[in-house]
């Protein structure tokens, strides 16, 4: 039943059933872990084959001998089969090391104190600002955070970013620099921008400052979880055409596609900024580990072998995220006690408790032995303005512990909503 349409003494019986379901829960002992959207320990085991796959021969095919020094911007071979994920061509790529938010922290950091044309921070400006969808990615905005750049949360829709409180966003504040974005298989929503949220998205800068940046990170590019997953749109093309094609930065990585903590990851934009990127690392780097980029293209010898390799990790997933799925739809569906969403890929399910409820739901779960991302971490600072929105990432543990885990949290939503009518009916009668 509807929590609307319940009675109040239906509301206490349930409240007093439910109080004794979570005290059998944390007598359980569990100790179960839902924050980070990490690939399982048979995930990774998909690559093993990386290890030997060179069998002594470390030359890529123009003749780099990959175990020296060079090469900067990385190999050939992985420029191409990486730009193919990101849908540009070969000679628009960097190959760097293995992660992707390393390269979108040198990024954000370069622009800010050099930049490309005029740095974001500077004494005749106000602080530097950058537009994040939210809920969103809670690394992007820790990048914000650590380098002291604001934030301004729009929000996200089933589109995308809400492109109209974007375009808003730039005319009312100074100095808006750049934008987060996570346009296929979003972390934590699934969403997939939408043909004209790219269009739109590829117009921005020439809203804002000289010095925006499209920062755009495709980390879920081929991470599809069922055959009917939409694609996306290719962004480059909508740069082209609005002519912003210097304002937009491509971000991808396969630490979900190999080896989290040992793929390769890499970057995509124009001739302009690579230039300027390449000779910003040439002060840090004299190139990145090419053993393992030659590794990974022997592995993946065209960009059809990748995708049928992403198929094996959807195969583990799916389980998964069917057990979540089909928990919170046989116990909570029709209830009123949240909303969830049901991704076609990527790593994450996003659910939205009653506004006000999402902290104690997860201070109910840690207790119980169920670690969630913190309540707000999905938001800049921290902060979800109705404290409703909770990130479950189902990848890591095994199926029964996942189905532990949304059991758990199944009744710590009920808890929690079930005390939180209990107490506004007692207010009421007051
Ligand atoms: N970007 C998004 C949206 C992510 O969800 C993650 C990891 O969860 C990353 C980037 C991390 O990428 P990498 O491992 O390449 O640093």
């Amino acid at each position: 039943m509807h929590i609307d349409q319940m009675p109040a003494d239906q509301v206490i019986e349930l409240l007093e059933k439910t109080e004794q379901s979570y005290r059998a829960l944390c007598q359980a002992g569990l100790s179960l872990d839902l924050t980070r959207g990490k690939p399982s320990a048979e995930q990774t085991q998909l690559s093993d084959a990386l290890d030997g796959i060179l069998g002594g021969d470390y030359m890529a095919s123009d003749g780099t001998d990959t175990r020296n020094y060079g090469g900067l911007d990385g190999l050939l071979e992985a420029k191409a089969l990486f730009g193919q994920m990101l849908g540009v061509p070969a000679q628009e790529v960097l190959v760097g090391g293995n992660s992707s938010l390393a390269l979108m922290y040198l990024v954000v950091d370069f622009a800010q104190r050099s930049g490309f044309g005029r740095p974001w921070l500077r004494s005749d400006a106000s602080a530097p600002k950058i537009l994040c969808p939210s809920p969103g990615y809670d690394r992007h905005f820790a990048i914000c955070d650590y380098l002291g750049i604001e934030m301004i949360p729009i929000p996200m829709l089933e589109t995308g970013p809400d492109m109209d409180a974007a375009e808003r966003a730039i005319a009312e504040h100074d100095n808006v620099c750049g934008i987060w974005c996570v346009p296929r298989f979003s972390n934590p929503t699934g969403c997939i921008y939408s043909d004209e949220t790219l269009a739109r998205l590829a117009a921005l800068p020439k809203r804002a400052s000289s010095h925006f940046l499209i920062l755009y990170d495709n980390a879920y590019a081929v991470h599809a979880l069922t055959s009917d997953a939409p694609a996306l749109g290719n962004i480059r093309d909508y740069a082209l055409a609005a002519e912003t094609e210097d304002h937009l930065i491509q971000f991808g990585s396969t630490s979900k596609i190999t080896f989290a903590g040992a793929g390769i990851a890499f970057l995509a934009s124009s001739s302009t900024v690579l230039t300027a990127l390449k000779h910003h690392l040439s002060f840090q780097t004299i190139g990145p580990d090419k053993v393992n980029q030659l590794r990974h293209v022997r592995m993946f010898d065209s960009f059809g072998t990748l995708q049928d390799h992403m198929q094996k990790h959807a195969s583990l997933l799916q389980p998964k995220f069917d057990a979540v799925i089909s928990t919170l739809q046989h116990s909570l569906g029709g209830t009123g006690m949240g909303s969830w969403t049901h991704p076609k890929g990527g790593y994450f399910i996003s659910f939205e408790t009653l506004p006000g409820l999402a902290q104690r739901v997860v201070a109910l779960a840690a207790d119980a032995g169920v670690k969630l991302t913190p309540a707000g971490a999905t938001f800049p600072y921290g902060k979800d303005p109705n404290d409703s929105n909770i990130r479950i990432a189902p990848s890591f543990p095994n199926i029964n512990d996942v189905q532990a885990a949304v059991d758990a949290f199944v009744i710590c939503v009920k808890l929690a909503t079930f005390r939180n009518l209990a107490n506004q009916a007692s207010n009421r009668t007051v």
